[in-house]
């Protein structure tokens, strides 16, 4: 083999390419969100574990030919899953309370009773580094079996400085050990930890005064997030935090809109947050706003599947796009609300009833995912130059990933071109 080539692979006998692809550099918002490049019988030239070129089989450039074949024998290939929306490091399980909850208990009662996020504090308090570090590698695993290849991760169950740096270094190892493109997130604002009760403006004092500058200078984390509800941070609340994370070169995410619309989305559009998460029951006056403001509206249909018993309104993906804001879908995987990691089963629920295209779902999973994240200039597209971060899928057509729901479809997945065992 000649040593030029050592680093290249061709994928070959692809059935579809299903290749999502930024609008320019933009995240696919309105019409643009249900346009997919699909390619029959095509191939990937990949180099150095970036994608070098892509096509038709029959047009496949004879310099190429030197590039040893990764034969995916007729099954379809797209980018690996990006998660835009992980709590991915946790100790624990809250089984007991999401069952409670779907007979009818109210999930913000439980948190004023001192359960919900707060259990999982204490336990993720008395983990140690490596403990946390090994969990998280194994849930890793377990989603790119899903064909997730790159997730954005909170912190947010440490709630002090030492527990919620200890949090990102796990994440930070974890996809380090692993190989997988992470966007790490502080999100010191997840609760008011116990031993700040009654005293919100307390735990953001001690917050922007110690958690966030340290991670900042540290480079510990990209992003900062605020979990932006009745009952936790008001929107002024906030904005404070915001305000002092983007003073340390964090970019703004937020939770907002999952229970209660308090003002979350102006916030987000006035802070040109990346991303504005949940936003199942925001107020369509606060869209135009936002949808100039250019970020990322992403919806978590595990979540709303399991927390929205009997109040469900699958309809709020198909407004946000009607509204010409770019959607994107993660999982929200964390202990208390959705302990489900598959982004397949986020699609198929986005797709079987929230009524999203198939087009949009796939795009909303890898090109706009990639953009809440700020990993857009890394990896969820089928572009020149991406990482080759692909899955492998046991169907021809894409038609077949809602029709074959509930069911695993990854066969195999490659990071930066190479085949993840
Ligand atoms: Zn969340």
């Amino acid at each position: 083999m000649c040593s030029k080539y050592s680093h290249s692979k061709r994928i070959w006998n692809i059935s579809e390419l299903v290749a999502p692809c930024s609008d320019n550099g933009n995240p696919l918002r309105g019409d643009r969100q249900n346009e997919l490049l699909r390619i029959p019988h095509a191939y990937i030239a990949i180099q150095d574990g970036n994608i070098l070129d892509f096509g038709p089989m029959s047009a496949c450039p004879s310099e190429y030919e030197s590039f040893p074949i990764f034969d995916v024998h007729n099954s379809l290939v797209m980018p690996g899953f990006v998660d835009p929306h992980t709590h991915l490091v946790f100790e624990g399980e809250r089984a007991k309370e999401y069952v409670a909850r779907l007979q009818g208990e109210d999930y913000l009662s439980i948190l004023s009773a001192g359960g919900g996020i707060l259990e999982t504090v204490r336990a993720v308090r008395k983990a140690s580094l490596e403990d946390l570090t090994r969990n998280t590698e194994n849930r890793m695993r377990e989603c790119l079996q899903y064909g997730t290849t790159a997730f954005e991760i909170k912190s947010g169950y440490g709630l002090t400085l030492q527990d919620e740096v200890k949090m990102l270094q796990a994440a930070t190892v974890a996809s380090h050990n692993i190989g997988v493109c992470i966007s790490r997130t502080l999100l010191a604002a997840h609760a008011v930890p116990p031993e700040f009760e009654g005293n919100t403006d307390g735990y953001i004092r001690y917050m922007n005064q110690s958690i966030v500058p340290y991670v900042g200078e540290k480079k510990l984390a990209e992003n900062i997030d605020v979990f932006c509800e009745e009952g936790v941070f008001s929107a002024v609340q906030a904005e404070e935090i915001l305000k002092r994370g983007i003073q340390f070169g964090l970019r703004p995410k937020l939770h907002i809109d999952e229970f209660k619309s308090i003002g979350g989305l102006s916030l987000a559009a006035q802070v040109k947050a990346i991303s504005a998460d949940h936003m199942m029951v925001s107020n369509p006056l606060e869209f135009p706003a936002f949808c100039d403001a250019g970020g990322v509206a992403v919806v978590l249909p595990g979540t709303c599947f399991g927390l929205s018993h009997g109040r469900k309104d699958y309809n709020y993906a198909k407004r946000l796009i009607h509204a010409n804001i770019p959607v994107a879908i993660g999982t929200d995987l964390n202990p208390g609300t959705c302990m489900c990691g598959s982004m397949q089963m986020m699609i198929e629920i986005a797709i079987l009833q929230m009524g999203l295209t198939l087009s949009e779902a796939i795009n909303a999973a890898t090109v706009n995912a990639s953009f809440a994240s700020g990993l857009e200039f890394k990896t969820g597209a089928i572009e020149k130059g991406k990482r080759a971060d692909l899955q492998v899928l046991s169907i021809q057509s894409l038609e077949e990933f809602p029709y074959r729901f509930g069911l695993n479809k990854v066969t195999r997945v490659l990071l930066k071109g190479i085949d993840f065992a």
